[in-house]
């Protein structure tokens, strides 16, 4: 009686360890799928490109700019976080930029790629927003362009000198400015001078008059 018992269990025992293993099998094809398509998905940017599928963005910041500084370059003049925002698109954390609770009388705010001035020290405004805000550029300073990412449709603002990511720019939230708009830019994005041009030319000038006398 022990031997078919023992007999029969044994054939239990490979049956089950035929069953368990199969299902290894099968658990194995999907990871080895799933591993294809993650070794395949860096190509599907690259190809998109070639086709003429990315983003008009990136189009954009390719060859319409007068300065046409490679990344390795950029990333020779720039800090990582520069090189994050300005020229890969980033955002710097609400509230922490050195620019966002900075209200000089006067002075002017250019690229911190370019050096392109790009807003007045009378542009910006409180907003509460947790980055630098302002209702208007320097003229012809600042492009602006479709961005649709996070599945977002805002308006994206770049240096028109360089390209360099600014920020988004949002119209019709209310702020008593005169144009409604708020350009909100990474402070990362920016260089602060206390002086504008046309002031240090105007010093200039007095200094130079003063001289003659
Ligand atoms: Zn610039």
């Amino acid at each position: 009686m022990r031997l078919p018992q023992s007999a029969s269990l044994l054939r239990f025992l490979h049956t089950l360890s035929s069953i368990s293993r199969r299902p290894q099998v099968f658990q194995q094809l999907p990871s080895r799928n799933a591993a294809l398509l993650q070794s395949s998905m860096p190509s599907i940017p690259f190809l998109g490109s070639l086709f003429g599928l990315s983003a008009p963005s990136s189009n954009m910041s390719s060859s319409s700019f007068p300065d046409q500084r490679s990344n390795d370059e950029w990333r020779a003049v720039l800090n990582k976080e520069q090189f994050r925002i300005l020229r890969e698109k980033g955002t710097e954390p609400a509230g922490t930029g050195q620019y966002d609770k900075h209200y000089p009388s006067h002075g002017v705010y250019a690229c911190a790629g370019c050096s392109a001035p790009l807003y007045k020290s009378d542009h910006k405004f409180m907003s509460g927003c947790g980055w630098p805000a302002y209702f208007d550029s320097i003229p012809g300073a600042v492009k602006r362009h479709e961005d649709r990412s996070f599945g977002m449709a805002r308006t994206e603002i770049v240096c028109a000198n360089c390209g360099g990511h600014l920020g988004h720019v949002f119209k019709g939230e209310g702020f008593p400015t005169p144009t409604d708009e708020r350009h909100c830019v990474n402070s990362v994005s920016l260089k602060f001078s206390p002086e504008d041009e046309q002031q240090q030319q105007q010093q200039q000038a007095a200094q130079a008059g003063e001289s003659k006398v």
